[in-house]
C-alpha cells in the first residue's frame, strides 16, 4: 500500500430505545432514548471507524471488534475509533480530514457539535477543523424520521505520513 492518499466510506444505523444513554461522537447527549447495541452504539463514531478501516481496505468494525467478543460489550466507541486509527497509522497513513452526517429526527444536535468535533479530532490526532460533522433530520420519513433509529455516514481521506 503506497498511494499518497486513500479514501474510505462508512455507514451505520442503530435502533433507538428507552433505557439507554445517547452517545454521539463520544459525547453524551441528554435525550429520553439511546441507541441499542453491543457497544455504546455511537452511530457517528462507528461510521467514521468503518470509513477509516475501509480507506485502508482493512475490513470493517465487525471484523475487528466482533459483537461476539465480550470484551467489546458496552465498549466506548471512541476507544474502538482510536484502535482503528492505530491500525491505519501502522500502515503509514494519517487522517487528513473527515466529513460526516448524523441522521437524527430529534434532539437538535447543534449545541453539541463543537464538543463532538473536538472529541473526535482528539482521538483521530487531528485538529477540529479537519473533522466536519453535520446533523440532518429525515423530514419524518422512514425509520429515522419516525424516531425509531439514528444513522451515520462518513467519508475520510488518509494521507501518507
Ligand atoms: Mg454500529
Amino acid at each position: 500500500m503506497s498511494a499518497p492518499f486513500r479514501i474510505g466510506i462508512g455507514y451505520d444505523i442503530h435502533r433507538l430505545v428507552e433505557g439507554r444513554r445517547l452517545i454521539l461522537g463520544g459525547v453524551e447527549i441528554p435525550f429520553e432514548k439511546g441507541l441499542l447495541g453491543h457497544s455504546d452504539s455511537d452511530v457517528l463514531s462507528h461510521a467514521i471507524c468503518d470509513a477509516l478501516l475501509g480507506a485502508a481496505a482493512l475490513g470493517d468494525m465487525g471484523t475487528h471488534f466482533p459483537d461476539t467478543d465480550q470484551s467489546f460489550k458496552d465498549a466506548s466507541s471512541l476507544d474502538l475509533l482510536a484502535n482503528a486509527r492505530g491500525l491505519i497509522a501502522a500502515l503509514g497513513y494519517a487522517v487528513q480530514n473527515v466529513d460526516a452526517v448524523v441522521l437524527a429526527e430529534r434532539p437538535r444536535l447543534g449545541p453539541y457539535m463543537k464538543t463532538i468535533r473536538e472529541r473526535l479530532a482528539a482521538v483521530l490526532e487531528v485538529e477540529p477543523n479537519q473533522v466536519s460533522v453535520k446533523a440532518k433530520t429525515s423530514e419524518g420519513l422512514e425509520s429515522v424520521g419516525r424516531g425509531e433509529a439514528m444513522a451515520g455516514h462518513a467519508v475520510v481521506l488518509l494521507t501518507r505520513k
